[in-house]
């Protein structure tokens, strides 16, 4: 597999909207490196949802499709459907995935629908002003919880990447963050990973969760909301393969054949 280096292929040469220190934009670099490397760009789609990354068609240079809240994964079902040979890339936030969409969330899950799921978790409603998602931690602070997440209260966070990797049809599921330089490596190759899914006819969905930061709503420095991730938010949602079923990949383990 060929290497890119400097701005990808089709990375569009636009400043960002996102904030300073936000980590969207790190994932559509890597997406975009991977459609060229991989040699996906005449059969790659994208599903955009609502939230930060509403406007991701402005940025990544492939077909997008802008879904309504919550419903991406209904979306994404559509296209792989009326057309399978597609490399089918469903994104959405933790409010727009484990909230608003949760239904659509498991049920393409549990269908087994064969596209990836690209979950960007940073713990908040982003774009709408920084109110509590499902995934905000006991303590943290929201516009809906002022005095921080209390269970008693506002309920327990939700781990739906743990849920959802309980069923059969999820093929592959990973967590990783892109709070340091490693951490960033690692998101690559579990990107690669859900998208080899597709190209390798896994008979399931791909769910890769990215722990990302959000300084604007976290209040704090680009730095501190690295530092924040490492030390607070990685322990509540743990960076580990949460589930690996791919047939062939342990077919090719299994004889020694893994490029
Ligand atoms: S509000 Fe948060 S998630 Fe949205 S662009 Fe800014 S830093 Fe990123």
């Amino acid at each position: 597999m060929k290497k890119i280096y400097g701005r990808p292929k089709y990375l569009k040469p636009r400043k960002f909207h996102y904030c300073a220190g936000c980590g969207h934009s790190l994932v559509h670099k890597m997406l975009m490196e991977l459609v060229d490397e991989l040699d996906i760009a005449d059969r790659v789609i994208g599903v955009a949802p609502a939230g930060c990354a509403v406007l991701a068609y402005d940025y990544m240079d492939i077909d997008i499709v802008e879904s309504a809240h919550g419903r991406g994964p209904a979306v994404a079902t559509g296209i792989k459907r009326s057309v399978p040979n597609l490399v089918v890339i469903n994104y959405q936030g933790d409010g727009d995935l484990a909230a608003i969409g949760t239904a659509e969330s498991i049920h393409a899950a549990s269908r087994g629908e064969q596209i990836m799921t690209v979950f960007i978790n940073n713990g908040i409603y982003g774009m709408t002003g920084g109110q509590m998602a499902p995934t905000t931690l006991e303590g943290m602070r929201a516009t809906t919880a002022p005095k921080g997440r209390d269970p008693r209260r506002e309920g327990y966070p939700l781990d739906l990447s743990s849920l959802l990797a309980q069923i059969p049809g999820v093929v592959y599921a990973e967590r990783v963050s892109v709070s340091t330089p490693r951490g960033i490596r690692q998101t690559k190759k579990a990107l690669e990973a859900g998208l080899r899914c597709q190209l390798d006819g896994e008979p399931g969905l791909a769910l890769i969760e990215v722990l990302s930061m959000c300084p604007t709503n976290w209040k704090m420095s680009p730095l501190d909301s690295c530092k924040w991730m490492d030390e607070v938010m990685s322990k509540k949602f743990q960076v580990k393969v949460l589930v690996d079923r791919r047939t062939k990949a342990i077919k090719k383990a299994a004889s020694g054949n893994v490029d």
